[in-house]
């Protein structure tokens, strides 16, 4: 019976120790760095309906068929 007190003190006390060395663990990480943006945050290519030129989404002209690289390719366009 004695000895089975001493096991059941040395469990508790391994149980101990793992538990304090784990909580040493994940202080010790270093802070997770920002998450990288990813390629839906970098600005859209869209072509122009007409010449095919790509060009970033907020410079192209939305036109009734599409979107365009110029007020001339939309005028073209939609006449
Ligand atoms: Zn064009």
């Amino acid at each position: 019976m004695k000895y089975l007190i001493v096991f059941v003190v040395v469990l508790v006390g391994i149980w101990f120790w793992r538990n304090n060395r784990r909580a040493e663990l994940r202080d010790k990480k270093p802070p997770r760095p920002p998450p990288v943006s990813g390629p839906q945050q970098a600005t859209e290519v869209v072509a122009c309906a007409v010449c095919a030129v790509h060009l970033p989404r907020p410079d192209a002209l939305p036109g009734r068929r599409g979107l365009y690289c110029s007020e001339a390719h939309r005028r073209q366009d939609e006449a």
